[in-house]
């Protein structure tokens, strides 16, 4: 194991961040008590979990009484997109688009066998939805239009308000994957007007396995999972700790986002140029613009990004390939495939995603180590040469 590491994965998962830990401490050991039970520790896991609702109702504009805890982004996706199915079952058609996370995209694709009419929408070469197209795809038996407001491997960032208005405009509720939007840019549910949305703890510094879907008070909701907890929303005992935690994480967020968004800009940008600068054949996959500030996605002519990845991991750096392996065989990311990249390059292209714990350093290193890891890599497949790495 290198002795320095890099994490530069953040969008796959993120550090527990020590405070959040501390609040969620007394819950996996002397607080135990059930928010259902009328007795006094009852009573106090009750109020702690109303509190981390109300954090996690400030961060993102809602009143708390619009925010349900479940387990995960995928549980909230999940809930928001069944329900408006169950709530209108003469409407049997799904708009969403072709970049969206597995959550979403494994849904519709049963729903289609369930004989539901699924549009995905495309995207162009930087990765954007064009919203006229969403326009011509709503229609009267549209149940839902379901899309992402960041995107998970490039950051690519859906015009949401836009989007919202069109819905609204023909009275389709929808729903947003925000899972990679709360926490790193603001959000305020007041401006973008989602009937749904869904954030996960794991993506802003709390632990794994807690979620929260918001669900606006003017659409009706049909419980995924039928119990009495969550106001009859969500069956299932409250994960307490873990809820407590997303409190924590949101309450941090919401004081530091606008300061951190900018210095993990900063860090981002000096890897990124860095890395420009240094490797030939080397390019950013999606919109400069309309991106998150703590994701690069990037692509290297005439390299494998697999090889990389484990290259990288054995040096201490660690990110990601939107790859996904099939049966022994890797498939190019469907994001980039989308967007209108060759296999080639969908298969050459590696994600970093940057997060509270990295610094300035971190990003000049970073970049050393890329550049010198593509250039063996390249080295290699020509067949000449070696290259030294330098810690
Ligand atoms: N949506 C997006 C955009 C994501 O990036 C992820 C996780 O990577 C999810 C949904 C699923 O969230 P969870 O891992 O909490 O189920």
């Amino acid at each position: 194991m290198p002795e320095k590491t890099l994490y530069l994965d953040n969008n796959a998962t993120t550090q527990v961040d020590p405070d959040v830990l501390e609040a969620m401490l007394p819950w996996v050991g002397t607080q135990y008590g059930n928010p259902s039970s009328p007795t006094t520790p009852g009573r106090f896991a009750r109020e702690c979990v109303q509190k981390a609702r109300e954090q996690v109702a400030r961060l993102i504009g809602a009143r708390d009484a619009e925010i349900i805890f479940t387990s995960c982004g995928t549980e909230s996706i999940n809930s928001a997109i069944r329900s408006a199915c169950t709530l209108d079952s003469n409407k049997r058609h799904i708009v969403t688009s072709a970049v969206e996370h597995s959550a979403t995209l494994k849904l519709c694709e049963q729903l289609a066998r369930d004989g539901y009419e699924i549009t995905r929408l495309p995207v162009n070469s930087t990765g954007l939805l064009d919203v006229e197209s969403l326009r011509a795809a709503l229609r009267e038996d549209t149940a839902l239009a379901t899309l992402l407001w960041a995107n998970n491997e490039t950051g690519v960032l859906f015009p949401v308000e836009e989007i919202s208005a069109a819905c609204r405009n023909k009275k389709v509720p929808l729903h947003l994957d925000a899972v990679q939007v709360v926490g790193k840019v603001s959000v305020d549910v007041n401006e973008t007007d989602p009937d749904f949305l869904s954030l996960s703890g794991h993506k802003l510094h709390a632990p794994k396995g807690v979620g929260a879907l918001f669900v606006n008070r003017r659409i009706r909701f049909q419980p995924m999972l039928q119990g009495s907890q969550e106001q009859g929303r969500r069956g299932g005992t409250e994960n307490v700790a873990s809820i407590v935690g997303l409190g924590a994480a949101a309450e941090l967020a919401h004081h530091s986002l606008a300061a951190e968004q900018n210095r993990i800009r900063a860090i981002r940008d000096r890897f990124e140029s860095r890395v420009l600068e240094s490797v030939p054949g080397s390019s950013v996959n999606g919109d400069l613009e309309h991106r998150l500030p703590n994701t690069s996605n990037l692509a290297f002519d005439g390299i494998e990004a697999e090889g990389a990845l484990m290259m990288l991991d054995e040096r201490g750096l660690y990110c990601s390939t939107g790859s996904a392996c099939t049966s022994g065989s890797v498939a190019p990311s469907h994001v980039l495939t989308a967007m209108g990249l060759n296999s080639t390059r969908a298969k050459g292209s590696l994600r970093f995603s940057f997060g509270r714990f990295n610094t300035e350093a971190d990003a000049t290193h970073a970049a050393e180590l890329v550049s010198i890891t593509i250039k063996k890599l390249r080295s290699l497949q020509s067949g000449s040469g070696s290259v030294v790495f330098a810690r």
